[in-house]
């Protein structure tokens, strides 16, 4: 026994050492096929990029950390990470079955913790056993977050490391029956019931036990090595080693998701500027967007091969909810299956079929990603929030978004629409600019105008920045005029750019129009530099976003706040008094870009907090976990055309409460709320009350700050305290 054991062992190591190294180097080199990244990035700030992955991985910050999974999952990890040298131990209890490690072997604590983490280990691994049975695509269908996963690969991995679990406790009960523990002691404190259970048997026979058990061990382990080794894209095992320079090298050195601002557009690492492309050396050979595999930088090919298919991503994604061709997971999965089919023969400089495929086509010509799956994604953000090993969907969406559309040209016809009029009149509906200031004579005060009542913002607290769909979308329009007449009430100086204001470009950039993006950014980043423009307030998120986060970008730094946050420190401060009940049930819609893309969670809440007679109730689907209202990643240009709408989706979660209110605070929010609530009452399909309302939360605010009797507002002043921390 003893002699087969060690044969075999040595055996399925070396074997294992040899195609494991092997496997490692090839997995360098085809990480090195991707483009470079701009210098800097990606390596700044060493010493917060090792507190970010040590904070992410100890503290499992990214995997929901208190639930059973991440709890589970917690052990697992850490029993892999530091049960290694129970191989060592198996290995000298090959040739000698009560050898113990030298040094730590006899301490105390050590054997403690071994018997503590290989119980926990093995019972984590149950755990997620446990789970993925629970919801089996078998079952549960679409809703499976394992729906699409490599299912095998899962199993192989989980019932590996329970057997690896179960024998090195079966080891050290025999190690204690050797060794005549006759009584419970700490260092068997877990295992002390089999050196009972091992008691009786004789010396040769746990002797032979060892060998045996510690074969199974070592042979499993190794058949792991070699199974992982031969299949250098299983991510389910691979996500073990690659999760730590993943993390490490993530967007964001300080930990925050690859959210907010999308990254310029680069080319061989260096980022382009469309006023100089090609009065550049090499200008001709610059490559727009991401049309092959090897265009993706090497952090979004590592990116791709990290990917453990758990679903998280999957399983929030408003596409994939409903109905939808995209599901993050699957996006991922089939770039890092075409990136490792198509890496022997780019490190061999061949090219064929292989390497031919389109990356966006439809599955008739090949196709790695479908066209519908690439145009689904409404850059919510929800995937990249939920993912534990920080991949960056939206950013590597975008890339491909942007060869298609600046390149191939090739994109919903619909939205070509909004690229002209974006192009021709500033707008997406391609309305005259005067019409940006027709709101302001539909109230009744004045709304000063930069460069006709006002010379600059010098002298003013707030640009506010009114975007398109405030100044231009006949329900929006109602959250701008309510936002203004706030402003007048609290007596807060303001000004707007009115005609002189255009579109932040927001659409166009997550359509994959960089160049249009970069013209309208340029021009309004020029118009607020001349304006003197300091702070600026918005009532749109997408401006927000854009202006606060994209616009350093293109050289314009400026202090960037939301409405929600203006109006609560209004309210706050006393500025604003909300006295007149507005009675009903509200539920609050999270906007993307103001909720996972800003993290701007508190304000809105707060200001319905204070708004007497209301009554809050949340969505299933909240802050982090927001569900999108189908608009975001300039999807609000395009058709709908498959499966259910999201704004349909998203209003029915919300009919669940039964509410009287639906509030958000985004333009583009309320209008596909809107549409929906609309729809389902002229259809009277469902419970939905008549009077339902959706409104942003600035409204429901101006009622409540005029008073009841006469409508009118009044203006209550008292000492100022500190202005809210802008975004930018
Ligand atoms: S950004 Fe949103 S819509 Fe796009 S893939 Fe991620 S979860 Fe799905
Ligand atoms: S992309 Fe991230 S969240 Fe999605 S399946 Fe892969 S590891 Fe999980």
């Amino acid at each position: 026994m003893q002699l087969v054991a060690i044969v075999v062992s040595l055996v399925l190591t070396a074997v294992a050492v040899a195609l494991f190294g092997r496997a490692a180097v090839e997995i360098v080199r085809r990480l090195r096929l991707g483009q470079p990244v701009p210098k800097g990035q990606r390596t700044d700030a060493p010493g917060q990029r090792t507190l970010t992955l040590a904070r992410e991985f100890l503290g499992h910050t990214r995997m929901n950390r208190w639930a059973p999974v991440g709890v589970a999952h917690w052990f697992v990890a850490i029993g892999f990470l530091t049960l290694g040298l129970t191989i060592v131990q198996a290995f000298g209890q090959l040739f000698q079955a009560d050898w113990t490690l030298p040094v730590l072997g006899g301490i105390v604590p050590y054997e403690m913790y071994i018997e503590f983490i290989a119980l926990a280990t093995t019972l984590g691994i149950a755990t997620l056993i446990v789970i993925r049975q629970l919801s089996l695509p078998s079952r549960a269908g679409r809703k499976s977050r394992f729906a699409g996963s490599t299912a095998w690969q899962a199993y192989f991995v989980e019932y590996v490391i329970l057997t690896i679990g179960v024998c090195i406790l079966l080891l050290r009960g025999l190690e204690g029956a050797l060794h005549h523990v006759d009584g419970y002691r700490p260092a068997y404190f877990v295992t002390y019931p089999l050196v009972a259970a091992f008691d009786g048997l004789s010396t040769a026979a746990l002797q032979n036990l060892v060998y045996l058990v510690a074969l199974v061990k070592l042979g499993t382990t190794m058949t792991w090595a070699i199974t992982v080794a031969l299949n250098t894209s299983m991510g389910v095992a691979w996500h073990r080693f690659l999760a730590f320079p993943n993390i490490w090298f993530k967007r964001e050195a300080d930990g925050s998701t690859a959210l907010g601002p999308l990254q310029p557009m680069t080319s061989g690492g260096r980022p382009i500027d469309f006023e100089t492309v090609f009065d550049e050396e090499g200008g001709e050979d610059t490559q727009f967007g991401v049309s092959k595999i090897e265009h993706f930088s090497w952090k979004g090919l590592l990116d791709f091969s990290t990917c453990t298919e758990c679903g998280r991503c999957q399983s929030q994604c408003p596409a994939w909810n409903t109905g939808k061709p995209l599901s993050p997971k699957l996006l991922i999965m089939s770039l890092r299956d075409h990136a490792h089919a198509t890496a022997p023969y780019l490190l061999a400089g061949e090219s064929n079929e292989t390497t031919d495929r389109p990356l966006v086509a439809p599955a008739a010509e090949s196709g790695v990603i479908d066209p519908d799956v690439l145009w689904s994604c409404t850059t919510c953000g929800a995937c990249v929030e939920q993912c534990p090993v920080d991949i960056e969907h939206v950013d590597h969406i975008v890339d491909m978004r942007r060869y298609q559309v600046m390149i191939e040209s090739s994109f919903p016809s619909e939205a070509g629409t909004m690229l002209k009029n974006l192009e021709r009149k500033g707008n997406p509906w391609g309305l005259a600019k005067k019409k940006r200031l027709e709101w302001t004579r539909e109230v009744d005060f004045p709304v000063p105008v930069v460069g006709q009542d006002v010379e600059d913002l010098t002298d003013i607290d707030y640009l506010y920045w009114v975007g398109c769909a405030g100044a231009l979308e006949d329900r929006a329009k109602k959250t701008t005029k309510a936002f203004a007449e706030l402003l007048h009430i609290a007596g807060v100086s303001f000004a707007i750019m009115g005609g002189d204001e255009s579109c932040t470009g927001d659409s166009a950039r997550r359509l994959g129009n960089e160049f249009l993006f970069q013209q309208l950014g340029q021009q309004n980043v020029e118009t607020l530099n001349a304006a003197a423009a300091k702070k600026i307030v918005t009532t749109c998120p997408h401006c927000f976003n854009t202006i606060a986060n994209e616009y350093p970008q293109l050289g314009g730094h400026f202090e960037v706040i939301h409405h929600t946050q203006l109006l609560q420190h209004l309210v706050d401060t006393g500025k604003l008094i909300p006295v007149t009940p507005v009675e009903g049930l509200i539920t609050y819609h999270d906007p993307c870009y103001l909720g996972r893309h800003n993290k701007v969670y508190t304000p809105p809440r707060e200001i319905i907090g204070r708004v007497p007679g209301l009554r809050n109730e949340e969505m299933h689907r909240h802050k982090e976990r927001g569900f999108c209202c189908g608009a975001g990643g300039a999807r609000m240009w395009m058709e709908e055309r498959i499966g259910k709408r999201i704004n349909d989706e998203r209003v029915d979660e919300a009919l669940a409460l039964n509410p009287d209110i639906i509030s958000t605070a985004c333009p583009f929010c309320l209008v596909m709320l809107t549409d929906s609530v609309n729809g389902k009452q002229a259809a009277a399909a469902s419970a939905i009350k008549d009077d339902l309302r959706v409104v942003d939360v600035a409204q429901l605010l101006l009622e409540s700050v005029r008073e009841p009797d006469d409508g009118d507002s009044q203006a209550r002043t008292t000492a100022p305290e500190p202005a809210p921390e802008p975004a930018g």
